[in-house]
């Protein structure tokens, strides 16, 4: 595992002015909600599975900072302390229930939880061994009588660390609150979101083919680049080989397409010529890998070190609405939801953009001196 890092306040590789602008407006803003203070500036920190959170904290813990304010972003399923909910399966529903009084009483952990945020924000006397995990927080939740999920989300406000997984650095709401920002617009500042009727324009495909220019001239050594489907991927290439912007990518670094099918020898063959190219001092500065989430190169491979400094993801991938499977695995969750505890369809249809996109920005996140940008491109 590495740290990734996502830079807040709109990470942008050539169009730096525009993300200066925006920055400067957001933190006039940001200033203006918190009664004329800067809030506190925060980094961070995305990992594929809560166990590495908890990897990170031991280390952390092992540091200097040590002290540091933190908190780590989780889910229900991990954090709520109550003794019958906690247990039980649909821990969100069963919550939100409680909380709207539909039992009658409200949770009485859920009014305690500023005792745990107030314990873990205030400063110790030594400023020594301030860092927690996970299972620090929910066992000082049951001690405390006090929320661990939304104490969590409390701490938020004195952190200078969040710990989450990626999935996370989508919400809207935690973007807000933090400034932060996927690339919602390319170099020439049009807009990159990336649903249906978008990608189908050439103002998209020729935007996104900017960045991704960009990118590869900013970047060394080699970039991964993951589309939602093979079926934009091949838009994409028809276009930029129209418009000369393949040409130019190619100026820079080998480009190696992902494909669709073929056999195994054939696929660690590219794989071979993708690594050889970041090896090598051909005049190029090393390799472009472009892949389709939820293909052979987003699960499973490793592209640690040189082999991935820059991880853009194009999109959130959602599965294919029209594939049978999916419309009947989301009919299934809707008419059994209740009765056995599963996401319902739309829920079940959202987690697996989230884990396919996790899968693809975990690739490049291998050990813990690893480094790479992780760029998340809509404007969604
Ligand atoms: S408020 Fe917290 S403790 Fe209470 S049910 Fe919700 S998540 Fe669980």
């Amino acid at each position: 595992m590495k740290a990734s890092w996502l830079q807040p306040s709109g990470p942008c590789t050539t169009c730096s002015c525009f993300a200066i602008q925006q920055n400067a407006q957001n933190a006039a803003e940001a200033k203006k909600e918190n009664g004329g203070k800067l809030p506190i500036p925060k980094i961070f920190f995305g990992t594929r599975t809560h166990k590495q959170i908890a990897q990170i904290v031991k280390e952390l813990h092992r540091t200097g900072y040590s002290y540091v304010h933190m908190t780590i972003l989780s889910s229900r399923e991990y954090s709520c302390v109550h003794p019958r909910i906690s247990r039980g399966s649909n821990k969100n529903e069963k919550c939100a229930e409680l909380l709207e009084g539909k039992e009658g009483v409200s949770c009485s952990f859920y009014h305690g939880a500023h005792r745990l945020t107030e314990h873990l924000s205030i400063p110790s006397v030594d400023k020594k061994a301030q860092v927690w995990d996970l299972e620090e927080l929910v066992s000082l939740g049951k001690k405390f009588r006090s929320c661990a999920y939304f104490a969590a989300r409390e701490l938020m406000a004195y952190a200078e660390i969040v710990f989450c997984p990626y999935n996370y650095l989508l919400d809207s709401q935690i973007r807000q609150s933090v400034w932060i920002g996927t690339i919602g617009a390319g170099p020439k500042r049009r807009q990159l979101r990336a649903t249906f009727q978008h990608t189908e324009t050439f103002e998209f495909q020729d935007e996104v083919g900017e960045l991704l220019l960009s990118v590869c001239q900013t970047v060394r050594r080699g970039v991964l680049c993951f589309l939602p489907s093979y079926k934009m991927l091949d838009k994409l290439k028809d276009r930029w080989l129209h418009t000369s912007l393949w040409e130019k990518l190619e100026l820079i670094k080998t480009v190696i397409v992902e494909p669709k099918g073929g056999d195994k020898a054939d696929f660690d063959e590219l794989l071979q010529i993708y690594s050889d190219a970041i090896k090598s001092q051909n005049g190029k500065d090393g390799a472009l890998l472009i892949a389709v989430c939820r293909g052979k190169v987003s699960e499973g491979l490793d592209f640690s070190d040189d082999n991935a400094r820059a991880v853009l993801t194009i999109g959130i991938p959602f599965p294919n609405l029209k594939d049978l499977q999916v419309e009947l695995k989301r009919k299934y969750n809707d008419q059994h939801s209740k009765a056995r505890g599963l996401l319902t369809g739309s829920q079940w249809y959202e987690v697996q953009a989230y884990r396919a996109l996790n899968q693809a920005l975990g690739r490049c996140i291998r050990h813990r001196s690893d480094w790479g940008a992780l760029i998340l491109v809509d404007d969604r």
